[in-house]
């Protein structure tokens, strides 16, 4: 099946009883055994529910993988990632990443023993150096979050596994239409489904898929139903209704936000931006070899720092000054005020979320708010 038919297909049937087409929500949160006791999928809610294995289903499917775990949001699918580790274990992270993920490991885990050390995964050379001989986990994630680094996901799934890690990849800035890891040789994908799969700002979620149904994926099923951080019934059917139109929603912020980034390199008050898409950009070969299109998200640096950028964030009207991405408005922010001061996010930095506004306005927009 295309992306456009799995999308609007997978995960989804008639309801057999009331001939729905629009999947019902099952709000109960338990289900009626056989009358010898047993019980084929649902049990409870906790473990498993109709809208949930949906959801699991159709992203599985997506992203080529064997199964999808969902959770209730991005952080407790990562959580359940690193709390299958022992204390002891090393992990490796991008030193670029999503902030909480750094702040997971520094501050829930190291008081548990667990080791994570900060690496430039766009630098192989550095990445081989920071293996260690209890190094378990290689967390990647490309595009990344602010800076827009992309990491190599082949060569460092390679470099991972020579040294007996798994790696993971965290995709939520690509989503798989853009982008497929597992293919390219990680073991694990996950998403925060609060962004580009629901796309419009009103539901949190999270998701694993894994390549196999091994060990691990039995491992963090366990965790799933038992650490108890699952997603809602109500949650799932919105996420998966999102997914219908992902397609054509990734392919319009794609559009827009190329429009938008070559408008801001001639921008004379800017002094950088970060988007793959940009010839210049030295991540633009490994973008065109890695994904489909350069995504919907860009960062750019003004001149004149912290008091410019945030000067930006005050004049824009279209735009919304706001935290989190992948949604049909677009939004800015200012991401070293939002980290606090531990924060390595240069002082200027604005990160964009391009939404399906006409790009036009868009671009209108941010010429004012940069005058
Ligand atoms: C938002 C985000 C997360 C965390 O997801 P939540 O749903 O907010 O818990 C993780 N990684 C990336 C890249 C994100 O953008």
């Amino acid at each position: 099946m295309h992306p456009q038919t799995h999308a609007i297909h997978a995960g989804r049937r008639i309801d057999p009883t009331t001939k729905a087409v629009a999947p019902p929500i099952v709000l109960s949160t338990t289900f009626e055994h056989a009358p010898d006791s047993s019980y084929e999928q649902f049990l409870y809610s906790r473990y498993d529910n109709p809208n949930r294995a949906a959801l699991e289903e159709c992203v599985a499917g997506m992203e080529n993988g064997a199964a999808g775990i969902a959770f209730a949001s991005g952080m407790a699918a990562i959580m359940a990632v690193i709390h299958g580790l022992q204390s002891g274990d090393h992990v490796l992270a991008p030193a670029d990443c999503y902030f909480a993920v750094r702040r997971q490991l520094t501050e829930l885990y190291a008081g548990w023993g667990l080791q994570a050390s900060f690496v430039d995964m766009s630098n192989l050379d550095a990445v081989r150096a920071a293996m260690q001989t209890n190094t378990r986990l290689v967390w990647t994630e490309t595009p990344s979050n602010p800076g827009v680094f992309l990491t190599d996901i082949a060569a460092v799934a390679e470099i991972a596994h020579t040294a007996g890690a798994i790696c993971v990849c965290d995709n939520t800035w690509a989503t798989p239409l853009l982008q497929k890891p597992l293919d390219l040789g990680c073991d694990i994908v996950m998403h925060s489904t609060t962004k580009y799969l629901a796309g419009h700002s009103d539901v949190l979620g999270g998701i694993l898929v894994l390549k196999e149904r091994g060990a691990i994926f039995e491992r963090l099923k366990v965790y799933q139903k038992v650490a108890g951080a699952v997603p809602s019934p109500f949650d799932c059917w919105l996420v998966l209704r999102s997914i219908s139109t992902l397609p054509q929603r990734m392919a319009a912020h794609c559009d827009n936000a190329e429009k938008i980034a070559q408008f801001l390199a001639a921008h004379p008050n800017i002094e950088k931006v970060h988007y793959p898409g940009l010839a210049e950009n030295r991540f633009h070969e490994l973008a065109k070899r890695q994904m489909a299109r350069f995504g919907g998200m860009l960062s750019v640096e003004v001149a004149g720092g912290w008091d410019a950028a945030i000067a930006v964030c005050g004049k824009v009207k279209l735009f919304t000054c706001a935290t989190s991405l992948g949604a049909v408005e677009s939004l800015i922010e200012h991401r070293a005020s939002v980290e606090g001061p531990e924060s390595p996010t240069p002082r200027g930095l604005l990160r964009l979320s391009v939404g399906l506004e006409h790009y036009e306005d868009l671009i209108a927009d941010l010429a004012q708010a940069l005058e």
